[in-house]
């Protein structure tokens, strides 16, 4: 038994870890709570580093989004992209300056009601060893079945879950079966569906789709962005072009901020350079 034992101990410092984490904000603490967003994101002198170091991700960095605005973010990696969304959802605040969400500093927000109202899709889609079902309401758990079906269609998910045997009640993961890259995205579209935020933010996915795929996604993504403030993290040139507005992000600078047209017609602009090579768009 002394196996079992072992493997208890483990189990037991892992969860005792879990219980003393300190919760990110503190509930003591009068944070607005948001009830009904519009979708206005506003950077205002913005400087940022993790963990308060030396090394600046940004340094007072301005822009203002409005409400249902498609916002394609391009450029190098480690430029600080990620960084950027990672403000908008309060995982990180600025270390000086401000970030606001329809006027309100995301330092004041309560932070649960916030990233109610902000959905991603990530480039790595998690599943969870739990059924389909389980897996899309991941994205609003008081969502019913019915609605979980509905945002599935949405997102053109159904088409591959109806042919499982057990359909939204099949096991995924070590239990189950094995989605690919495609298919995951698809859950993570019809999660994002079901939560139904003013926010979305998509990371394109790199690896590439089959055109098929591509399509089924493109098409259930534009669905998705409608009437919602988006920001892509975008690879593919077809994202880019139909963004309302480009973000060049270069070493946490954004060196050009535009149309797609507008970014062409700098000559020797980072955009169109990019544009010109493929590189960092395909
Ligand atoms: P991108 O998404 O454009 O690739 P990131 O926002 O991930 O860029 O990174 C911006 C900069 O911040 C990079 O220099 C990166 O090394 C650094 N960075 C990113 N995440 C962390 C972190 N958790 N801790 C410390 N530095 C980080
Ligand atoms: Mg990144």
């Amino acid at each position: 038994n002394w196996q079992i034992i072992q493997n208890g101990i483990v189990a037991i410092e892992r969860a005792e870890q879990l219980l003393t984490t300190t919760p990110e904000q503190d509930p003591s603490k009068e944070a607005l709570v948001l009830k009904d967003v519009e979708g206005n994101v506003e950077f205002r002198k913005v400087t940022f580093s993790y963990g308060g170091g030396k090394e600046r991700v940004f340094a007072e960095l301005n822009f203002q989004v409005s409400a249902g605005e498609i916002i394609a973010l391009v450029g190098e990696s480690g430029g600080g992209k990620s960084t950027l969304i990672d403000l908008i959802s309060g995982y990180y605040y600025p270390t000086k300056g401000k970030v606001f969400i329809d006027g309100n500093d995301t330092r004041k927000l309560n932070l649960e009601s916030l990233r109610e109202h902000i959905a991603v899709v990530p480039q790595e889609v998690v599943l969870f060893n739990d059924t389909i079902m389980t897996n899309i309401k991941y994205g609003n758990f008081r969502a019913s079945d019915v609605l979980a079906k509905a945002a599935a269609e949405r997102a053109s998910a159904n088409v591959f879950i109806e042919k499982f045997p057990q359909q939204y009640k099949q096991m995924v993961g070590e239990r189950g079966v094995r989605l690919s890259v495609g298919q995951k995205q698809r859950i993570a579209i019809a999660r994002a569906i079901l939560r139904d935020p003013k926010i979305l933010i998509l990371d394109e996915p790199t690896s590439a789709l089959d055109s098929k795929t591509e399509r089924f996604i493109t098409e259930s993504l534009e669905g998705l962005m409608r009437g919602r403030t988006t920001f892509i993290i975008a690879h593919r040139l077809s994202t880019v072009r139909k963004a309302d507005r480009i973000f060049v992000i270069d070493e946490g600078l954004i060196v050009e901020m535009g149309t797609h047209d507008e970014l062409m017609a700098i000559m020797g602009g980072n955009y169109r350079n990019r544009y010109e090579l493929h590189v960092g768009l395909q």
